[in-house]
């Protein structure tokens, strides 16, 4: 017969308390005594131990043991094997996910969601279905019953979160684009309707001179963002072909300083950096870096760019002693159009996608992006480049 741990204490501290009492009223000596405690401990000690073994045959779901057992726990999908509705088998993803208790129960309480519940409740119900509610908020899952032999169904859950969160941003990316690009269309499309009116605002020289040069900055906004998203949709489609180009980062970085408006106080630390890359992206990931640092820099802001050799890479970092950006939005400033100050970056002639760009251009480089900012400091944007083979360096 077996107890739980509760009685089987109880049991042996009544046994001990009677065997100190028996010694007490009987005036045994003292060895007697002691060898009876002594004695009574010893039984204590042996009747609680085979409880752990209890316990341990109670656990449920020891580690698979069999070849197939070992396969099937190494998925990183949940499975649960069926007999009936009970839950007979569940692999390491599922007792992590559901808990060791799922077997043995049956897996309309375990899982506990009406349309898992609806799929299994016939003995004979296969399918498959999309489901929320299981393991942490947000995530989804695909739940598929397949027949597994003659008497037994296999319920597969697959986590397709990070899949909904793709589709999910590509349509916030659409929704986005295409609002970005209607406000200037709808703006042109007005003042085109106002200087069509011959008799009216159009007909004035200086206000048909005023009208034109807004639509005109209109127009060269919808172009820098068609051109933008050009940008993003070309590195993307390339994203999986590493740049084979050889680049001297320190040429390109002459080059790039020497095609902008503005006066650049440049660092290079040493002659050579050559990388494997893509020279127009490079150049197009450099001139955001500076766009943003002279837009954001500060009126009198001097920018700094600088080009220095860390531990097997190329360091190219834009700097500027600016505004700087508050920590709570730095993990967000790569996202698509996010932007600290819409209103700001619009009228700097931004479009919200510049270090978007930036991020992909340099994981299409297996580069490392860093930005550091303090709010009254200043950015710096730091990109580093893995220096193929050390030996051609100078
Ligand atoms: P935008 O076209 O708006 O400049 P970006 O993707 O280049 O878009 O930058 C996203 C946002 O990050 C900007 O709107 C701005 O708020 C912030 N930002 C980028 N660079 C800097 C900088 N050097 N200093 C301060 N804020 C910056």
């Amino acid at each position: 017969m077996k107890f739980d741990t509760p009685t089987r204490l109880s049991i042996a501290l009544l046994a001990l308390c009677g065997l100190v009492a028996l010694i007490i009223f009987s005036g045994a000596s003292f060895q007697i005594a002691a060898f009876v405690i002594v004695g009574g401990l010893g039984l204590i000690f042996i009747t609680l131990a085979p409880q752990s073994v209890s316990d341990a045959e109670r656990s449920p779901a020891p580690p698979a043991e069999t070849r197939e057992g070992r396969i099937v726990d190494a998925l990183q999908d949940a499975v649960l094997l069926l007999e009936e509705s009970r839950v007979v088998q569940a692999n390491a993803a599922a007792r992590k996910l559901l808990g060791k208790h799922i077997i043995g129960q049956d897996v309309r309480t375990g899982l506990r969601h009406p349309a898992i519940s609806a799929l299994v409740a016939d003995p004979e119900g296969l399918g498959q279905v999309e489901v929320n509610g299981i393991g942490t908020a947000g995530q989804i899952w695909e739940v598929r019953v397949d027949r597994a032999g003659d008497s037994q169904r296999l319920v597969h859950l697959v986590d397709r979160s990070a899949r909904h969160a793709a589709e999910k941003a590509r349509v916030d990316f659409v929704a986005n684009a295409s609002h970005e690009l209607r406000t200037p269309l709808a703006t042109l499309l007005g003042y085109i309707e106002t200087l069509q009116d011959d008799e009216g605002a159009g007909g004035q020289p200086e206000t048909r001179r005023r009208f034109l040069s807004i639509m005109d900055a209109e127009a060269k906004r919808m172009q820098r963002l068609v051109s933008d998203l050009m940008s993003l949709s070309r590195i993307e489609a390339e994203k999986h072909a590493f740049p084979e180009q050889d680049v001297e980062l320190a040429e390109l970085v002459r080059k790039v300083v020497a095609e902008r408006p503005e006066k650049l106080d440049v660092a290079i630390e040493r002659e050579s950096h050559r990388i494997k890359g893509d020279a127009v992206q490079l150049s197009q990931l450099l001139h955001n870096l500076i766009d943003n640092a002279v837009k954001y820099g500060g009126n009198n802001g001097q920018v700094r760019v600088t080009l220095v050799r860390g531990k097997g890479t190329s360091i190219l970092s834009v700097i500027d002693r600016g505004d700087g950006i508050a920590p709570q939005h730095l993990p967000r400033l790569t996202e698509r159009f996010y932007r600290v100050d819409p209103g700001r970056s619009r009228s700097a002639g931004g479009t919200g996608l510049g270090l978007s760009i930036v991020k992909h251009i340099t994981e299409h480089h297996r580069g490392i992006l860093n930005i550091d900012s303090a709010p009254g400091k200043g950015t710096t944007v730091a990109v580093s480049f893995a220096i193929p083979t050390e030996g051609t360096v100078t």
